[in-house]
């Protein structure tokens, strides 16, 4: 099996799984149970929120354990806003967001408040210029990406957080890190960033679970109401084998960090050689700052058919995100690509352990697939 999608979601690695079992089986208590057995449980909260902490930059006080990037973006996007109603009703983002952005700031469009979309270029970046423009007085939440999920760019995070700040300071910066935790550094205290979400299914934890880094001080409702777990933030018992999942997998990728993020470029770097010697019908898109997203047009192959036809060959990668299936791509669409580039367009997503050998078999794939397909 040759799993190239790591973008819309990875394998759980052993570690992760063992500590999850671990925790099903011999720290099943309630952390808020006063017995001795929620007092295990809640030791194993505590350690799990400390070793996600050290993983975001950020103090244990500011992590709040939520079910994912979904829920971290709505909760922080809906809470800046309704916390600063009264401050104004504008909110900017970009045109390249994943759809929980997107789609929380349409709502909140449709209860009157005011949206900025701002527009990347061909190449699938955000001038910094652009969102300059866009802040006024009434602006009160900056909420955008910082590596996008489909192409694979960076967004100057923090260029866009001085600015923000310089011009509104009373505005809350919101940023999507979902695809660039333990692939880019994370430094939320940097970026002027009050508010940060990641999840646990793109680094080996299991689904379900994410985090959303909330700065000390800033104070935002919750979307659920309920006991007082979470700091009462988010409410609801913990679920203690995924977080303790998610937190053996942020130790784990800590320790391979620097051999990840090396091996991860050379695999990238020996696709995009591959691809230029063996397949002249390929075209880049956009302008890859990050080595594990990688996105190109098979000219004259319709994505979903040669997403199907590579399966065969038990290569496993997407055609866009994984959330908009069976849409055309609202990122490529943005970035002006024809139709032609977006209905061919292929997302190749690396993770660890992906090996020369992926590669090499999705190069082969490719070839067979489109020698039916082109004829
Ligand atoms: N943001 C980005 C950039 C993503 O790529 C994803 C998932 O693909 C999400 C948010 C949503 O995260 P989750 O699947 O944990 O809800």
């Amino acid at each position: 099996m040759h799993y190239l999608d790591n973008s819309a979601t990875t394998r759980v690695l052993p570690e992760a799984a063992d500590a999850a079992l671990r925790v099903m089986r011999e720290t099943f208590g309630n952390p808020s149970s006063q017995h001795a057995l929620g007092i295990r449980a809640a030791g194993v909260l505590r350690d799990a929120r400390a070793q996600v902490a050290q993983a975001l930059g950020t103090q244990p006080t500011e992590i709040v354990f939520t079910s994912g990037g979904t829920e971290s973006i709505n909760t922080a996007i809906f809470g800046a806003c309704r916390k600063n109603i009264h401050k104004g009703k504008h909110i900017i983002t970009t045109a390249i967001e994943h759809s929980a952005t997107l789609n929380s700031v349409k709502k909140l469009e449709s209860e009157g408040f005011t949206v900025t979309y701002l527009q990347p270029n061909a190449a699938g970046q955000i001038a910094l210029a652009d969102l300059e423009a866009a802040l006024c007085d009434d602006t009160i939440l900056m909420t955008c990406m910082l590596v996008n999920n489909e192409v694979g760019t960076l967004l100057p995070v923090a260029d866009m957080g001085r600015a923000l700040k310089k011009r509104c300071p009373h505005a809350l910066f919101h940023v999507d890190a979902v695809q660039g935790l333990f692939r880019v550094p994370l430094t939320p205290t940097k970026w002027n960033c009050d508010l940060m979400s990641v999840s646990g299914h793109k680094i080996g934890a299991p689904k379900g679970i994410g985090a959303l880094y909330k700065k000390q001080g800033v104070n935002i409702p919750p979307l659920v109401y309920g006991g007082g777990q979470e700091s009462g933030f988010r409410p609801g018992t913990e679920p203690l084998p995924s977080i303790a999942a998610f937190a053996e997998a942020c130790c784990v990728r800590t320790l391979t960090q620097r051999e990840d993020s090396a091996h991860i470029a050379a695999l990238s770097a020996y696709l995009k050689e591959q691809i230029a010697d063996n397949v002249p019908f390929a075209v880049q898109n956009g302008v890859n700052d990050v080595p594990h997203v990688v996105n190109y047009s098979f000219e004259g192959c319709k994505s979903e058919v040669l997403l199907r036809v590579l399966e065969m060959d038990e290569v496993y990668v997407s055609a866009g995100s994984a959330c908009a299936r069976g849409h055309e791509s609202h990122v490529l669409g943005a970035m002006g690509l024809p139709k032609s580039r977006i209905d061919t367009a292929l997302r190749i997503s690396f993770a660890p352990f992906n090996t020369a050998e992926d590669v090499d078999a999705l190069i082969a794939a490719v070839h067979k697939g489109a020698t039916r397909l082109r004829r």
